[in-house]
């Protein structure tokens, strides 16, 4: 980095996105290739992208198999840029029968890992890290302005987990059932204390089947569950079949993985889930 030129980070993820403008602020542009109305799990990079992308110093991936591409983007870009896989090195659930943990969708029936660390802020807090050091290595006349942003936004975590904490605990023990559309709140049923019941078919990543939703209606019966909570790649008809066969009521819907802000999608999906459910 020579002079006044600007760190030019191109995002995988809208959140991490978000993430690049909390760290880097006016030392830095960021692309963001997928957006909030994109999916993750069905991106894949096109000539478009990478002509949006060009001259990026760092391509910010979420990692832990997130993105099936990786190996072929990281083929086309050589050695102009770093490819960050921010949640590398960020602490993974494991999918099992018995650790509440589970399959997503079909780009990731084969892995073994939860992809969605995002939904810690224990797990932000590491990335903002990761990422402040990044930056520093690439930039390093701006080490002081990455020093001050990163701990200024890690602060600001903290105090929305604390906020989350307050919020959760005015839900009876009972009723933390977490039932989604999308098997992507492992890691916030974790630090939250909620048991995931992620139901199968009733998302646009899945073939919705009689049999999956057969399943979902048995699954619903059977607990205690509160309110089904639908996300952005939700299957509505499916849900509103399940919903009624099953009597349990459909949530307003959270976010799992496209939402402009990090904090934003915490404090609605909290406020969201608390009010379902207290
Ligand atoms: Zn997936
Ligand atoms: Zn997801």
């Amino acid at each position: 980095m020579a002079g006044q030129a600007k760190v030019k980070i191109a995002s995988l993820s809208p959140l991490l996105a978000d993430l690049a403008r909390q760290v880097g602020g006016d030392k830095v542009t960021v692309v963001d290739l997928i957006g909030t109305t994109g999916s993750p799990h069905s991106f894949q990079p096109t000539t478009q992208t990478m002509k949006e992308a060009s001259g990026a110093h760092l391509y910010l991936a979420s990692g832990k198999g997130l993105e099936p591409y990786l190996p072929k983007l990281k083929s086309l870009i050589g050695d102009s840029a770093l490819v960050l896989e921010v949640g590398k090195n960020i602490r993974s659930l494991e999918i099992s029968n018995n650790s509440g943990v589970y399959v997503c969708c079909p780009n990731h029936s084969h892995g073994i890992i939860d992809p969605h660390w995002w939904h810690s802020i224990e797990n932000w807090r590491k990335a903002t890290s990761v990422l402040a050091d990044h930056l520093i290595k690439i930039d390093p006349a701006n080490k002081a302005h990455y020093k001050a942003t990163s701990m200024a936004y890690r602060e600001q975590l903290s105090q929305t987990h604390s906020w989350a904490k307050t919020q959760v605990a005015t839900i009876p023990k009972s009723a933390r059932l977490l039932a989604t559309a999308h098997a992507a709140f492992g890691y916030f049923c974790k630090d939250y204390k909620f048991k995931s019941i992620p139901l199968r078919g009733v998302n646009s990543e899945q073939a919705s089947s009689p049999q999956y939703l057969a399943e979902a209606i048995a699954t619903l019966q059977k607990s205690d569950v509160k309110a089904i909570f639908p996300d952005e790649s939700s299957n509505p008809k499916a849900l509103l079949t399940v919903s009624k066969a099953s009597g349990v009521k459909l949530a307003p819907k959270i976010y799992s993985d496209s939402h402009a802000s990090i904090i934003g999608m915490f404090q609605h999906n909290v406020t969201t889930i608390t009010q379902a459910l207290k």
